[in-house]
């Protein structure tokens, strides 16, 4: 274990580190870890950061993303970097299976582990963890991590500022969610003092989409979309031949998920996704109805109590039955 004390004291000289994150990378997971990137970089660190795996052209704009390593394609130099690093961040995860094959390997490496993170549940694989639940975005804790735990605010320049800003835009929905506090906003406010181009940084996520994936959107919503009144419920399903036929690449579903949310009665969203080797389920959940349960109960997921992913190796239509079957046991829970 390391306390905050000798925290400071080991990052006081150069270290070799790896910032990791959790498999298919979001906004969050990217802006977090690149954040605290270009923060070490500045102090001599050798840094590197790893993503488990690839992740989508929207985010791969951010400072310091041309020395990401991906570890599904550099897996032999990924594990070097491991097994000789000092110091291993692990951000926006606290479940060692969130990296896929390279959990057994940072587990098994002999540097210290810092975990900085936002879910429920953390694994207790860590040396340090600077964790709050209720923080919005793991970007969020970076920040105070520097701030307040490195006492170091003076290094959040304009890199750091803009790949925080983007890792707290898009976990917050847009500073849409409830935990997207007077708090959060005040963060938000200094990263744009600091020169985070927060216009900028919307028009790179948002308005970046491909004609297929506006194209494949409007065809989840027109063919794909089932509501269920009865259970305040819609469900949008696609099976493997929709994404081939649109060509929907890493990142594509992202947020599909959302329009289905967006109906006014509607309490719960679900977007099921037939790919290659499973079937992988986004839930989405209004006010206090806890999505990340009916992950973590039926389909070794979890996440969040508003935004939950979960798996099945079951075929598409067997998870869409056993996903409505669930439903009535929740009926008091989505009519009130
Ligand atoms: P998404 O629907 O965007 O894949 O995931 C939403 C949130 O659910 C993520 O931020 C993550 O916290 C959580 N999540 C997604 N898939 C899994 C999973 O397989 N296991 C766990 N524990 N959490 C997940
Ligand atoms: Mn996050």
């Amino acid at each position: 274990m390391l306390d905050t004390a000798a925290l400071n004291n080991l990052l006081a000289q150069p270290q070799k580190i790896v910032i990791t994150t959790h498999h298919k990378p979001d906004g969050d997971a990217m802006g977090s870890s690149l954040g605290l990137y270009n923060y070490l970089i500045q102090q001599g660190h050798h840094t590197t950061v790893i993503a488990p795996t690839d992740y989508p052209d929207f985010l791969s704009w951010m400072p310091g993303n041309e020395e990401v390593i991906i570890y599904t394609e550099k897996t032999a130099q990924s594990a070097t970097l491991i097994a000789d690093a000092d110091i291993i961040f692990c951000l926006d995860f606290n479940n060692l299976s969130r990296i896929n094959e390279m959990g057994e390997l940072v587990r098994a490496a002999t540097a210290y582990k810092i975990m900085i993170d936002h879910h429920l549940e953390p694994e207790d694989f860590d040396d340090y963890r600077h964790w709050d639940i209720n923080a919005c975005a793991a970007a969020q804790l970076v920040y105070s991590f520097i701030v307040d735990i490195l006492d170091n605010k003076k290094l959040i320049n304009k890199d750091v500022a803009t790949c925080l800003y983007t890792g707290i835009m898009t976990d917050s929905a847009s500073f849409r969610l409830p935990n997207t506090t007077s708090a959060v906003h005040r963060v938000v406010a200094d990263l744009i003092d600091t020169g985070a181009p927060n216009s900028r940084i919307h028009e790179l996520v948002y308005n970046s989409a491909s004609e297929n994936r506006l194209r494949f959107l409007g065809h989840c919503l027109s063919n794909c979309l089932e509501v269920l009144p009865e259970f305040n419920t819609a469900i949008i399903t696609v099976n493997k031949h929709d994404l081939e036929k649109y060509d929907v690449n890493t990142g594509d579903t992202e947020g599909i998920v959302n329009y289905a949310l967006s109906i006014a009665s509607i309490r719960l969203a679900a977007f099921i996704v037939e790919r290659n080797d499973k079937v992988k389920l986004s839930l989405r959940s209004k006010g206090d109805f806890p999505a990340n349960e009916i992950c973590k109960l039926y389909f070794s997921g979890g996440g969040h109590r508003n935004a939950a992913g979960g798996q099945s190796t079951a075929s598409l239509q067997e998870v869409v039955n056993q996903f409505k079957l669930i439903l009535p046991e929740y009926k008091k829970l989505l009519i009130q």
